[in-house]
Formats: structure tokens, C-alpha cells, sequence
């Protein structure tokens, strides 16, 4: 018990001493010197982890028995306590503390009045520390920090939020979704009005992680609103934040970004698929490559690989669906079907549903909304394929920034865009589900 206070406490005393030494009292560092001092610390190229550090780092911790978790906490007396049931705590956010403790002392923290919200072994938690966005963009969600965030929130609304995985990708890496519906769990079958939302087919696309996530954030914690109650509960709402987690952590895996865009599949000479471009409508015939090295390599196969495999069983096994939105980056765009052609889809009153829901979202974002094919003809893409297969209104968003002249970062806009992107994004994905009961409803507008 006296241990970690202990070293709490030297902790404490080590930092004020090297503060006291860095910035003595007669020289404090003024509001636009620490700014600086910030500016330029974000400026500095990442520093790249050798080859052998991560080997290190794990081996040096095999088998050691303490975890790193995660446990609910908001009040000092809450941390507190959390202290004397043996969790050294490295971390504090206002509502969470992370830290480490010994595996014989987990029980104590698996109990129901203790909300722990994620737990790994240390030398996983140390591996992972070294894998990571490049520090002026820490607030994006990688794999693990995703995962810890659906998990809190299915651990917050155990009633009507629940966490399973639809499949695994190339690396093995589960595809996680998290349900929101007040009568089904997990797998089980719902007649509501299903709707989807999913984020990174593309590796590099970090924000369109963020924004469904968030999304998901934001409607439970407004679950008691009566707008959005009557969503939850008349409505089977999906969030899959992640289609491609193998490439998205590839993409950060040493700090510096590779701009990776396809998932992890190993190809003679070289890697991945595109996913987007995997789909099977009218597969590889247009906006697609049939060269392996091609960053729009359409696969040696529609479905070929298990990412958008996952993506096909599960809109096949759940006749519910009516809506979906894919979010990429980047563009400022709303865009519906076709996109592998440039006709239009056959169905007129379909059309004027797909223009009219589109343009709603346009008019709480920003965006433009058009035909996908407007931009250009990509074949394979899961928006026309679920259109085609299941009858589902499916849109695809470019969401920021919106490119060209004026306009800065393309797919690393930084954490900045974050706010705005997400708080619009929550009003347009709102917009879709008040119509995901009879999306046809939109044609008379
Ligand atoms: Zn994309």
C-alpha cells in the first residue's frame, strides 16, 4: 500500500527539482516562450525507433507479471483509493487513470464497484508506447486507443451498447464494431431499421477514425435526449471505426507517417490491396489497378481479402440495414452512387432519395454533394456494392480538409480539424438516422 504512494511521491519530487532547475524562480518562462518552447518540441522531426528497441523492450518484460489498466475514476478520493488497492497511476484524464499493477492484485480491480475499463500485459503496453502518432498528432485514436474507447463506452451503457468483432484482418487484428440498439446485443439478430457507419478503409485517412467513433461518443452521451432516444431505441445503429487497422497501424508504426493507404496483404513483391477497390461491383473494370504495387490495387479477386470479406458477411447476414455512410478524407464531399459508373442508378425515385439525403448532409457540413462518379469512376467501392447487393443508401463522405489552394494538410490535416469535423459530422450522421426507418421518405422532399 505504501509503495506507490512512495513512489508517487519521489516522483513528485524528482520533477519539481529538475523544474526548479530548468526555470529558476527569477527567470519564470514568460506565456509566448512557453508556446515556443511547445511550437518548436512539435516542430522537431520524430525521433525513429531502431530495430532492435522493440525486441528489447519486449523481451526485457516477457513474463513479467504486472498489467497496465485502465480503471474509471473522476475524484481524487476515487484515485486515491485506486492507490491503495496497489494501481501505481501514470496517467490521469478527468475521467480514467491508467497505470501498473500486478496481476495476483487484478481480481480486486475486476470487481463490479471498480469500473476497469482495459487491461494488457506490460511488455505489450511498453511495446505499444513506442507506436504511435507523431506527438503534434497524439489526440488521433490508434488501434488500442479505439479499442479502450468502444470498450469504455459498451462498459458505460452495458444496456444498450455492445462490442464484437465482425472478423480479422490479414495481420489478425479484430475488426471491431460497436452496436448500438436497445433490445439486441452483440451478433444477434434485430428487426429494426439498421444503420452503419465506418471509418478507415484507407490506412492513412486517421480523421475518418474519429468521426464515427466520436459519433458513437456522442449519442450515447446524449442518450437521454428525447431526439435521439427515439433513435436508440427504434433503430440497429453499427459503428466500425476501423475497417483496416493492420494498414492504419502501419501507417504510425514508427512515428513518421508512410502515407499507406491499402491493408496488409502480401502480394509477390510487394504489399496490400485497396480495399475500396475490392468490392465486387463491377470489380476492377474502372479507377482501379490491376498492378500489386498500385496504391489502388483492386486484389487478385473481388473479396479477396478478409477485411472487406468481413464487410460483405456481415451486411449479407443483417436484411435490416437500410443506411450507411464510409467516411474517407479528403475532400469536403457527400457522395452516393454510382461511383464505378457514370450513369446514373436506374431507379428515379432511389435517386431522388440518394440526391435529397445527400444534400441534407451537404447543408450540415459544408460539403458538396454529388455523384460519386462526378469525381471520378472508381469500380469495387463498398458504397455501390452495398447499394447494388442490398438495396442500402449508402454514402460516401471526403470529409476534411477540402484540398487545392487555400487549404492545408492533406491526409494529416494535424489534431486541429478534429472539433469542427466531428461536431458537423455528428449533425449529418443525426440527419441520415432520423430517415434510416423508411429512407424513401426523402424522395418527397
Ligand atoms: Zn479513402
Amino acid at each position: 500500500m505504501f509503495r506507490p504512494l512512495l513512489s508517487l511521491a519521489l516522483t513528485a519530487i524528482l520533477a519539481a527539482s529538475s523544474f526548479a532547475a530548468a526555470a529558476p524562480e527569477n527567470a519564470p518562462a514568460s506565456f509566448d516562450q512557453l508556446l515556443r518552447a511547445m511550437s518548436s518540441a512539435y516542430d522537431a522531426p520524430p525521433q525513429p525507433v531502431a530495430e532492435d528497441v522493440l525486441p528489447a523492450v519486449e523481451k526485457a518484460l516477457e513474463g513479467d507479471p504486472r498489467l497496465w489498466i485502465t480503471v474509471a475514476a473522476s475524484t481524487k478520493e476515487e484515485r486515491t483509493r485506486l492507490l491503495e488497492m496497489g494501481l501505481s497511476i501514470e496517467e490521469v484524464a478527468p475521467n480514467s487513470v491508467s497505470g501498473i499493477v500486478h496481476r495476483d492484485s487484478l481480481p480486486a480491480f475486476q470487481a463490479k464497484s471498480v469500473g476497469l475499463l482495459a487491461s494488457m500485459p506490460l511488455a505489450q503496453f511498453a511495446v505499444s508506447a513506442y507506436k504511435d502518432f507523431p506527438a503534434q498528432d497524439a489526440a488521433y485514436h490508434n488501434y488500442q486507443e479505439m479499442y479502450d474507447r468502444l470498450k469504455a463506452l459498451e462498459a458505460a451503457n452495458p444496456d444498450i451498447a455492445s462490442l464484437f468483432s465482425i472478423g480479422r484482418t490479414v495481420q489478425g487484428r479484430e475488426i471491431w464494431t460497436l452496436r448500438i440498439n436497445s433490445s439486441a446485443k452483440g451478433a444477434s439478430p434485430s428487426s429494426k431499421p439498421g444503420a452503419v457507419f465506418q471509418g478507415a478503409h484507407h490506412a492513412r485517412e486517421h480523421l475518418s477514425v474519429e468521426v464515427p467513433l466520436l459519433f458513437a461518443v456522442w449519442l450515447l452521451e446524449n442518450r437521454n435526449n428525447a431526439e435521439v432516444r427515439k433513435l436508440i431505441t427504434t433503430l440497429d445503429i453499427y459503428i466500425q471505426p476501423m475497417i483496416n487497422p493492420d494498414g492504419a497501424e502501419h501507417d504510425i508504426a514508427d512515428g513518421k507517417y508512410k502515407w499507406w493507404r491499402k491493408n496488409m496483404s502480401t502480394n509477390s513483391g510487394s504489399q496490400g490491396v485497396d480495399l475500396n477497390r475490392n468490392y465486387d461491383s463491377w470489380w476492377c473494370e474502372a479507377g482501379a489497378s490491376n498492378s500489386p504495387w498500385a496504391d489502388t490495387y483492386c486484389g487478385p479477386s473481388a473479396f479477396s481479402e478478409p477485411e472487406s470479406r468481413a464487410v460483405r458477411d456481415f451486411v449479407k447476414a443483417r436484411p435490416n440495414l437500410r443506411t450507411m455512410i464510409s467516411y474517407h478524407t479528403y475532400g469536403e464531399m457527400v457522395l452516393y452512387p454510382w461511383g464505378g459508373k457514370y450513369e446514373d442508378i436506374p431507379d428515379q425515385n432511389d435517386l431522388k432519395v440518394f440526391r435529397n439525403l445527400a444534400q441534407g448532409m451537404a447543408r450540415l457540413t459544408g460539403y458538396k454533394a454529388q455523384k460519386s462518379s462526378d469525381l471520378y469512376a472508381a469500380t469495387g467501392d463498398s458504397c455501390d456494392w452495398a447499394y447494388a447487393e442490398a438495396g442500402i443508401f449508402a454514402f460516401t463522405f471526403e470529409l476534411t480538409p477540402k484540398g487545392g489552394w487555400g487549404s492545408s494538410g492533406t491526409f494529416y490535416p494535424g489534431a486541429g480539424v478534429i472539433e469542427k469535423s466531428v461536431r458537423d459530422n455528428v449533425q449529418a450522421a443525426l440527419h441520415l438516422l432520423k430517415y434510416t426507418d423508411n429512407p424513401r421518405r426523402a424522395a418527397a422532399e
